[in-house]
């Protein structure tokens, strides 16, 4: 029910706005992407590196103290023990055996804090694959050690140099590059948004959350579904796959978490569920933060990966038909819930994952309840940031 239709539409959000020009490759992948995630040679090998190179299954575990201070039953997914530190990796992954199933033999991404580029950056040096990285020229000066980790790794970092210098410039660069480069290269998009197939493609690959926390709920608690999960929503790819399997489980409450910056209201934030109109932003039809005449406002907030503009199609669905709930925390809120958690049970979050974390303090629940918080990434990437605010 809340799966993407034949069109590429998810409710009334989705589909596939591009230029014609990107038609073939977009058109390619979309004919086949099914097919060949279901082929077993494909899924062997996917699972094979989810285990062996990833280090899946990522743990799912029970909270304690948290859940003393809470009074109610709090679990962690752990994918901030994943390698590279992140949920990302399942998507890229995924992709890059997509991309050599597809015959290509260039990668392109394009990269805001980083991390999506490392992710990528990754998987390209474990292929032995070409990556072109393109990132902000602004970016790359704030993220400096990110860029370093692309170097190390053998991707080229292509610097952005038109408009504010940011994402969606360095998404304009990805966009021109591939094409002019349409028989060689795929573009790995890091999160649940642009045009379909992409939200689709990166939900499946992502879902590999929310399959583990099936049987590691029912191994722990006895019962597979959990009352309420909880998860930080920047584009919504973590979100999306600790959702996936559950988004058709009524009585399983779905919480998106969005970044409220200095206030939802403050001129400065990330809100787009309450602040967002509907619109077309990176090839898809969803909820974006737009002026009136359809300029995109820059959005703000502490956290890198939560710092976009839009939300991806199925999260727009989700909130609007009113299957998710969304809740929105400040940087204040996820400064103070990190390190509220870090001293409370020894995990020092990233900063995106803090706002999940927050939330825990705006959400009604009762006793008996089992939580899962999806712990999106580790917070080492952050402690720059936590240092300013030590206390
Ligand atoms: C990128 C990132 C996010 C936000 O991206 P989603 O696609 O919304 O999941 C959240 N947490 C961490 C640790 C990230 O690196």
């Amino acid at each position: 029910m809340y799966q993407v239709n034949e069109r590429g539409y998810y409710g009334e959000f989705g589909g596939a706005y591009i230029p014609e020009m990107l038609f073939p490759n977009v058109e390619e992948l979309r004919q086949c992407y099914v097919e060949i995630m279901n082929e077993p040679k494909f899924q062997k090998e996917f699972q094979d590196l989810l285990r062996d190179y990833v280090g899946r299954p990522s743990p799912l575990y029970y909270a304690k103290r948290l859940s003393a201070h809470y009074h109610t039953n709090i679990y962690l997914k752990r994918e901030d023990l994943n390698h590279t530190g992140a949920h990302k990796i399942n998507n890229t992954i995924g992709q890059i055996l997509m991309a050599k199933r597809l015959g290509k033999t260039r990668i392109i991404a394009e990269t805001g804090a980083g991390q999506h580029g490392v992710a990528t950056a990754t998987v390209c040096a474990l292929m032995g694959i070409q990556c072109i990285v393109y990132m902000g020229a602004v970016d790359i000066k704030r993220q400096a050690p990110n860029v370093s980790r692309m170097k190390m790794l053998g991707a080229e970092v292509r610097p952005a140099e038109s408009g504010s210098k940011t994402l969606k410039d360095a998404t304009n660069e990805a966009i021109r590059d591939w094409i002019n480069n349409p028989e060689n290269t795929h573009y790995i998009i890091g999160s649940v948004v642009g045009p379909h197939p992409y939200p689709d493609m990166v939900a499946r690959f992502q879902s590999v959350i929310s399959e583990e926390m099936k049987w590691q709920l029912k191994e722990q608690t006895g019962n597979e579904n959990p009352d309420i999960i909880i998860a930080c929503v920047g584009g919504g790819s973590n979100a999306a796959g600790a959702y996936y399997h559950y988004m058709d489980e009524k009585e399983v409450r779905l919480v998106a978490v969005e970044a409220a910056g200095h206030g939802i209201h403050s001129g400065e934030s990330a809100a787009t569920s309450v602040l967002g109109t509907k619109g077309i932003i990176h090839g898809s039809r969803t909820l974006l933060m737009q002026t009136d005449d359809g300029q995109i406002i820059e959005p703000y907030s502490l956290s890198a990966g939560l710092d976009y503009p839009g939300i991806g199609p199925l999260h727009a669905h989700l909130i609007d038909s009113g299957r998710a709930e969304a809740v929105s925390i400040t940087d204040q809120e996820a400064l103070d819930a990190a390190f509220f958690c870090s001293r409370q049970e020894g995990i020092i979050p990233a900063l995106e994952t803090a706002h999940a974390f927050a939330a825990m303090d705006k959400i009604k629940y009762s006793e008996k309840d089992v939580v899962v918080i999806n712990l999106s990434g580790r917070g080492d990437k952050d402690l720059q940031t936590y240092i300013k605010h030590l206390k």
